[in-house]
């Protein structure tokens, strides 16, 4: 069968006890031992893909090169290992059930009658193997979504159950996440719930041979082993997983626990390499000592819940240790700002950045933001909706254009200087249908944005359904706007930049994107560095 090895991954007692950081943490372990590592998400939801979703319901949708939208999840294991993911790293209840039921329609299944067992767990095994079957990794790690118990999460417990059948012994570990909540009154953590879940587990015949157990408190020893009695696993398999600064700390900590030994042990796997951490622990240095500070402004609608900049926020903590600087964000939700108040919003800030997003809600905010510090050369990143209220801002109080406008704000507007693409025009569908994926972009020679990369012809990740009007190009640019990034197959405006002004750019696409650990993405780099300058000039 299959030559590479699995690692299933679920949880148990409580969500977000950072099952993807966990999955990221070992995958970086494995491949610092010379594996070839991929992760993959299987999430028990019935949504398509996230990208139908509300980013207060399920945090940012991660975009991949190849036009995925998927769970933010993927942009850990991207931001983790450096290497990109595609299409079949993200699957959910919702794709499991379409592929079976468009196959039922094609008359595939022969007049059977379809179930869930042996159907939908077929369908459902069968991706789960599928990037193992490509040859290209020694290990393919599986993170199920959602808790054990949950009855959506039943489908994929039962797969991996009979896939471990199927496998060889030694071909595949299961780990499972758990919490050891602290009860105050009591003074000690408590065991219990970890049980249950284990139990529960068990119970759908899955024996978890590692548990992780979150605890804000080391685990004594005696603990461990009474976790490892009562749900069955071997004493060194209790791996503690304590709170920790940042989570790009977890790949060391679960190191110092073996949790990666535990794996490879168990996998009967041999390193290809002396474990290599070094670059990682280079940037924990950067991170951890910063020699310089500045204050960043974000304003988006979403800022209540951070989850839904998870990859910008990680995007500044990349970029920040690449120039030795903290950065302190300040989330200012757009809606709150007026023309009148704009100043107490921003005022100390080193630099602001717009974000992405969709429709009305907090437009104007976005405006009167841009206009304060293009006025006032307050160094400034737009990105997607951000560059296009960045367009918006230019027409109106430069080019002297009133009402010009974004046709998904104004759809009637004298001057849409932001404009639905032809193609786009006739598309009702919602999901999967915007302009996805990565895309070409040439740079203009001397722009700040051929600086950044220090090359003229660049692949950036899309996701949006409006672009510039190419109709207002020669206004914008005669007055100062340049197009300084443009795709060479299309000629859609990819990055706009002020000229006089200290640093003022703004790109169609997402950066966010591609930024990791090892490559902090260049225009995020040299954003800080013009928001250190910044703060310098003003300090002094
Ligand atoms: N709403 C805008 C569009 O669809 C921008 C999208 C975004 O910021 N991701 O074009």
């Amino acid at each position: 069968m299959a030559s590479a090895k699995y690692i299933f991954v679920s949880g148990g007692v409580t969500s977000s006890l950072g099952k993807g950081i966990i999955s990221a943490s070992l995958a970086k372990l494995l491949q610092a031992r010379g594996f070839s590592v991929t992760i993959q998400k299987f999430d028990p939801y019935i949504n398509i893909d996230p990208g139908t979703l509300n980013p207060y319901e399920h945090g940012e949708c991660y975009v991949t090169d190849d036009g995925a939208e998927t769970d933010l999840d993927l942009g850990h294991y991207e931001r983790f290992l450096n290497v990109p993911t595609s299409q079949a790293n993200n699957v959910t209840t919702g794709r499991i059930y379409h592929s079976v039921i468009t196959q039922e329609r094609q008359g595939a299944y022969l007049g059977k009658t379809v179930q869930v067992i042996p159907h939908i767990t077929d369908e459902i095994k069968r991706r789960m193997l599928l990037l193992g079957q490509t040859g290209e990794f020694d290990v393919v790690i599986t993170e199920i979504g959602g808790s054990v118990g949950d009855i959506e999460s039943l489908p994929f417990i039962e797969a991996v159950r009979q896939l471990r059948w199927e496998l060889n012994p030694n071909d595949s570990v299961v780990i499972h996440l758990t919490l050891l909540p602290y009860l105050k009154a009591a003074g000690e953590l408590k065991t219990k719930p970890t049980q249950h879940s284990v139990k529960a587990l068990s119970e759908s015949g899955v024996q978890p041979d590692i548990l992780v157990c979150r605890s804000e408190y080391p685990i004594p020893a005696e603990m461990r082993k009474k976790i490892a009695l009562f749900c069955n696993v071997a004493p060194n398999a209790v791996i503690e997983s304590l709170d920790a600064e940042t989570i790009y700390d977890v790949p060391l900590l679960m190191k110092k626990e073996k949790l990666d030994e535990r794996v490879i042990k168990k996998l009967k796997l041999t390193s290809k390499q002396e474990v290599n951490l070094d670059s990682w622990k280079e940037f924990l240095g950067r991170l951890k000592n910063p020699t310089e500070e500045v204050k960043i402004a974000l304003v988006g609608k979403y800022v209540e819940l951070p989850d839904a900049y998870k990859s910008i926020i990680e995007s500044f903590i990349h970029a920040g240790a690449f120039n030795e600087c903290k950065v302190k964000l300040k989330f200012i939700q757009s809606e709150f700002i007026t023309a009148e108040n704009v100043h107490t919003h921003l005022e100390g800030m080193d630099a602001v950045l717009v974000a992405p997003g969709f429709g009305e809600r907090g437009f104007e905010g976005k405006l009167e933001a841009i206009r304060y510090v293009r006025e006032g050369q307050i160094p400034f990143f737009g990105i997607c909706l951000g560059m296009q209220t960045a367009a918006v801002e230019f027409a109106r109080n430069v080019l002297g254009l009133q009402d010009a406008a974004s046709t998904e704000m104004n759809p009637s507007t004298p001057h849409p200087v932001i404009d639905m693409m032809e193609e786009q025009k006739s598309i009702t569908q919602k999901g999967g249908t915007m302009r996805l994926g990565s895309y070409a972009c040439d740079l203009k020679r001397g722009s700040k944005a051929y600086q950044a990369y220090g090359k003229g012809h660049i692949f950036e990740r899309h996701r949006h359904r409006y672009e510039f009007n190419n109709k207002y190009l020669q206004a914008f640019e005669e007055a100062g706007m340049h197009a300084t990034g443009v795709n060479p197959d299309t000629g859609l405006v990819e990055v706009i930049e002020l000229q006089h002004h200290p640093w003022f750019v703004a790109a169609q696409y997402h950066p966010e994107l591609k930024s990791t650990v090892l490559n902090p993405h260049p225009l995020f780099v040299r954003f800080i560095k013009a928001a250190i300058t910044y703060s310098k000039n003003r300090n002094k």
